[in-house]
């Protein structure tokens, strides 16, 4: 069965990961800009980076069959100071013009700072400007409640906001109703050690229904899976899903989130 990985930094992975993801069948992968495990000096590294995305990362990916695209933005990590911030933000349109951007993300909340949410405003106001869909970060561990209660505060203010087209990820089974019940698509993160075991994922699918649930890898440059996917398809059939079920969850809704870009494509496979 194909699937999608909706959320994977391929840049902090090899080559060899796309192989063995082609084989696993992965059809598409979506990479947001994040923070690559130190910060960066000066908006020139964010510029480079965001080539790489852009530029790189889709021939990396295509000799594989795998169709790459990405998501730009400015992760919360390196959004509190707001200076930095602005000048970052200010490179921004000219990468979400780039044929393979599906729109802003990940962007949102580190250490819940006033910073942080003067940088998020901006984006946020850049993202729906330009009719962009969105990607959002919430926040890790002790922090990740109330960074997702103040993303949604922020989100409900803002008139402009279609939920249909915002995902809210990094959800476990303490957030993932908030996000569901606002209308919004709820993503769960795969990890071996923090946030969800493909077991847990399972668990809130059961008890929230397949609908506007996305799974991903999150896997980058620390402890995580590529092939974290496809490890929560196996938990799905050792449950007793149908194919149909874990299809909707693995293929048929990211699919249907991205392909609400303009930018998205995925092959049709025999
Ligand atoms: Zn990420």
């Amino acid at each position: 069965m194909d699937f999608i990985d909706p959320h994977i930094h391929m840049a902090a992975r090899t080559t060899d990961d796309f192989h063995r993801m082609a084989r696993a069948g992965c059809a598409a992968v979506a990479e947001p800009a994040f923070w690559m495990g130190y910060d960066r000096s000066g908006t020139n590294s964010f510029y480079d980076y965001f080539r790489q995305l852009t530029e790189w990362e889709p021939k990396r990916a295509a000799p594989y069959g795998i169709r790459h695209h990405a998501w730009m933005g400015l992760n919360a990590k390196e959004a509190d100071d707001v200076g930095f911030a602005r000048e970052v933000i200010a490179v921004l349109p000219e990468f979400l013009d780039r044929p393979t951007v599906l729109g802003i993300g990940e962007i949102g909340l580190n250490k819940n700072t006033k910073g942080e949410v003067e940088s998020l405003l901006m984006l946020i106001d850049l993202a729906l400007s330009r009719g962009e869909v969105m990607l959002f970060h919430t926040p890790h561990l002790a922090d990740k409640y109330p960074g997702t209660r103040m993303i949604l505060d922020i989100l409900r203010a803002e008139p402009r906001v279609e939920p249909a087209r915002v995902c809210i990820d990094h959800c476990e089974e303490h957030t993932v109703r908030l996000a569901l019940e606002e209308g919004y698509w709820a993503g769960i993160t795969l990890y071996p050690t923090t946030k969800a075991t493909p077991e847990r994922a399972v668990d809130m699918v059961e008890l929230y229904g397949p609908d506007r649930i996305l799974v991903n890898s999150s896997a980058d440059w620390g402890p995580s899976d590529p092939l974290a996917v496809p490890e929560f398809m196996a938990a799905m059939r050792r449950r007793g899903h149908a194919p149909e079920v874990i299809r909707q969850v693995v293929y048929d809704n990211p699919n249907a989130f991205c392909g609400q870009s303009r930018s998205w494509k995925v092959d049709v496979r025999g």
